[in-house]
């Protein structure tokens, strides 16, 4: 399957990892938006958050508790953003689906 984050989650590309373990894996965004700005994927190929199941539910929970526990490890204890963006009108550029988390400046209601 022709899929950067696929291939980041194999080491096949590199990135700039944060934490792994067997279902997921952490890294920093190439083109951060805050001076905190990681990406949390899942190993497993989930094309975009309409393509989740029931099955997925334990999986996308246990990205979302490692994004709090990365976030603070890196200083984001006065709070941070998360954001997963779904298909085009979500902004969605990569089809592999990932957990953004943004901190260390202060955020904006609503986004864009
Ligand atoms: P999306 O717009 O929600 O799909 O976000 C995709 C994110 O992946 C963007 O913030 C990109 O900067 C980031 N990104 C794209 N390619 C790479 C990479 O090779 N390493 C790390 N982050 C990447």
């Amino acid at each position: 399957m022709d899929c950067l984050f696929c291939k980041i989650a194999e080491g096949k590309i590199p990135s700039k990892k944060i934490f792994e373990d067997d279902r997921v894996l952490a890294f920093h965004d190439i083109n951060p938006q805050a001076p905190v700005h990681f990406l949390v994927i899942p190993k497993k190929h989930i094309a975009t958050l309409n393509d989740m199941t029931e099955d997925d539910c334990e999986l996308v929970g246990h990205m979302t508790y490692v994004a709090q526990r990365l976030a603070l490890e890196l200083g984001c204890e006065g709070g941070f953003r998360t954001v997963f963006n779904c298909k085009e009108m979500g902004s969605q550029t990569v089809y592999h689906i990932h957990l953004h988390v943004l901190g260390q400046r202060q955020m904006g209601w609503p986004p864009g």
